[in-house]
């Protein structure tokens, strides 16, 4: 249920609002905008019904959300969420800024392997343009005997590098254990697809102040990957963008099937921004321009795309990433693209 109050509502008649609903046993989530204040609330609706909510002063409308997603869906917030990354990663790190026509440009290699390797790959996809630099030290691989990552000490590697060539980073993590360790160190959380539907892991990233890249699961719908990133918002993280990542499908020639209806899909449900990585998408380093270009033609508000210096010695999915030359010379196509669609990045 979404609560509008009054354009002239006073403070105290807010502050009466959320009381009156936390005194119903229901969790208020406030949302002051540019012109409007409203109020979700959050819970099982049917208890609300048959009470007056619309007579306490400073109320203007009361509106049931007909969708299982309230918080994350459009009618909750008409206009399109911004999310901020790397705000506090200290002096030389340029914050991110997606959504509302910011474009986010993810590159890094698929895993941190040391220093040296991800030092040359972050000066190339900084200087192309990348404005988010990405790297997992805890990988989700499917075989337990492929390099599960290096832990702690890649999470260090990966702060050091993208903070010096003035960067953010975001990094997977899959267990609710790592929170404490990755929020010391990255800028933005990254739940992979393999852990979309880890409900303990969004509640435990919804409580803290860090925003969080939401991947789609490679079975789950756009509603699913909506209900995920309302596990998120509900626990008070407002800041999820999320990311299409193709699905499984019958087609073998390409690693999953991009569903690029999913992000004008995703944008008509919901104020949440959207990007897309078509290097997990297809697989292949030949597809991944042109779906790169498709992705921000659709209204996404970036794209994440793996790059590496020696493919061939990559210890995790060299087989899809981009050489750093290929790599610019995407973003000299994206970076036409986006003035065109009267985006920045
Ligand atoms: C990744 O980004 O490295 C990754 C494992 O992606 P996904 O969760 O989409 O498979
Ligand atoms: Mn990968």
């Amino acid at each position: 249920m979404i609560i509008v109050l009054r354009p002239d509502s006073t403070e105290e008649q807010i502050d009466h609002v959320l009381e009156r609903i936390r005194e119903l046993g229901f969790k208020p989530h406030l949302s002051r905008g540019e012109h409007r204040t409203i109020v979700g609330v959050i819970g099982d609706e049917d208890r609300l019904r048959g009470q007056p909510l619309s007579a306490i002063p400073g109320v203007e409308q009361v509106l049931p959300i007909l969708k299982p997603f309230k918080l994350a869906s459009r009618e909750f917030k008409k206009t399109d969420s911004v999310v901020t990354v790397g705000a506090d990663a200290g002096p030389g790190v340029k914050p991110v800024r997606i959504g509302g026509g910011a474009l986010l440009m993810i590159a890094g290699p698929c895993a941190v392997e040391s220093f040296e390797v991800l030092d040359t790959i972050a000066g190339s996809v900084k200087a192309a343009g990348a404005n988010l630099l990405r790297g997992g030290a805890f990988k989700p691989r499917t075989s337990p005997y492929s390099f599960q990552g290096l832990g702690e000490s890649g999470l260090k590697i990966l702060r050091d590098v993208g903070h010096k060539h003035g960067m953010p980073v975001v990094t997977e993590i899959m267990d609710p254990r790592q929170v404490d360790v990755v929020f010391r160190h990255a800028d933005m959380f990254q739940v992979g697809a393999r852990n979309m539907q880890n409900f303990d892991l969004l509640k435990e990233v919804g409580q803290t102040k860090k925003p969080v890249l939401l991947k789609r699961g490679m079975s789950a719908t756009v509603k699913d990957l909506l209900m995920s990133a309302e596990y998120v918002l509900a626990e008070g993280n407002p800041d999820v963008v999320l990311c299409e990542r193709g699905v499984r499908s019958f087609e073998d020639s390409t690693r999953n099937m991009l569903d690029m209806s999913a992000v004008p899909n995703v944008k008509g449900q919901s104020h949440l921004p959207i990007i897309v990585d078509p290097s997990h998408a297809t697989g292949r380093p030949d597809l991944i321009p042109s779906m790169a270009r498709a992705s921000l033609a659709a209204g996404a508000d970036g794209v994440h795309v793996e790059v590496h210096s020696c493919p061939e010695k990559a210890l995790s999915d060299g087989p899809q990433a981009l050489l750093p030359p290929q790599y610019a010379a995407l973003m000299k196509d994206l970076r036409r693209l986006a003035e065109v669609l009267g985006k920045t990045f």
